[in-house]
């Protein structure tokens, strides 16, 4: 449920009614706007008799929110939020982030090499797996925190933040410890307890689209994060699982306008994961951008034929240097919009 103040309110008639709406049990959140307060009310089951509230003095209009998240949408949250992690920026009028890297650590030559790559064409973050989600036990698992000092070796020669994923809640102490970025993968858009514990740490977090995760679902697990008192969180669009299987997944572009329209969450681009193919990276990524994204990130190795991981899906250094340039004579052109 959200109160809207009239313009002309009070401080006290503010206060009145968040005394009420604790009154009922519940929680009230205060969301001060340039025209008027507007007041989230949190914790309710279903829907909550709002008598007594609408015929408090100052009161403008309740509306009630259905929706099974609140924190993430923009009902409560009007203004889009710019989530900054290791001095990055991801929102509204900010440049696209391009986060770039192997899918998986592989020792500490291959990451130091794909770091100087990545820089040296123009990305602003590194990404790189220490501990993989693979679909089969003899699938390279990664290497662990052996792999997160890589990562973050790599990143610091090159002065470039980092992003790893997190699989289990233990790895949770060791990964902020060496990533800038949490990433919580497809496969544990829906791990709940993994939601929870990685919202409490306060780190900036990229929370992946399940593979079969409707915009509803992924906007609630969003939501776990931010209930915790975390709001660095930065949406990621990766592919859905559908009847097709020439390309690796099926990229659900349309989500990018949708969840800016839905949501004041930062939302980048995984091209490489979407589609499985480094040929449909490029054109995707500029797609992406085109639509609105904050940013995307792309898988890119030093050497993908000889990647332990999704090599086929991986650009090179020249393949990723000619997809920057492109974004870089398309980006100012958007701007002209
Ligand atoms: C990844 O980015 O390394 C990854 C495993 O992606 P996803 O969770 O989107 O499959
Ligand atoms: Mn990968």
């Amino acid at each position: 449920m959200l109160i809207v103040m009239h313009h002309s309110a009070t401080d006290e008639q503010v206060r009145a009614v968040t005394d009420a709406v604790v009154a009922m049990g519940l929680t009230a959140e205060p969301i001060p706007g340039s025209l008027r307060t507007a007041i989230g009310v949190l914790g309710n089951q279903g829907y909550v008799d709002d008598t007594t509230i609408r015929e408090l003095p100052g009161v403008r209009e309740v509306i009630h929110v259905s929706k099974p998240y609140k924190l993430v949408s923009r009902d409560f949250h009007p203004k889009a939020s710019i989530v900054e992690a290791g001095g990055v920026k991801f929102g509204d009028n900010q440049p696209p982030v391009i986060i770039a890297g192997p899918c998986s650590v592989e020792s500490e030559e291959q990451m130091l090499a794909a770091a100087r790559l990545v820089k040296e064409h123009g990305a602003h973050m590194l990404r790189g797996g220490a501990y993989k989600p693979r679909t089969g036990p003899h699938s390279f698992q990664g290497l662990g925190v052996e792999g997160l000092k890589y990562l973050r070796q790599a990143g610091d020669a090159e002065g470039l933040p980092v992003i790893t994923e997190v699989m289990r809640i233990e790895q949770l102490e060791n990964i902020c410890r060496y990533s800038d970025v949490l990433q919580i993968g497809a496969r544990n858009m829906q791990n709940f307890d993994l939601l929870k514990e990685a919202g409490k740490t306060g780190h900036p977090i990229l929370l992946k689209r399940g593979m079969s995760a409707t915009i509803e679902e992924f906007l609630s697990a969003a939501e776990y994060i931010l209930s915790e008192g975390n709001p660095n969180v930065i949406l990621c669009e990766r592919g859905i699982r559908t009847f097709e299987k020439t390309t690796r997944n099926t990229l659900d572009l349309s989500v990018v306008p949708l969840i800016r329209e839905m949501s004041h969450l930062p939302i980048v681009v995984d091209p490489s994961h979407a589609t499985g193919r480094r040929s449909l990276v490029g054109p995707m990524a500029k797609a992406a951008i085109v639509v609105g994204a904050h940013g995307i990130m792309v898988e890119v190795h030093p050497d993908p034929d000889k990647a332990l991981c999704d090599g086929a899906q991986s650009l090179d250094g020249d393949g990723f240097g000619e997809l920057v340039a492109e974004l870089n004579r398309l980006i100012p052109l958007l701007e002209e919009l």
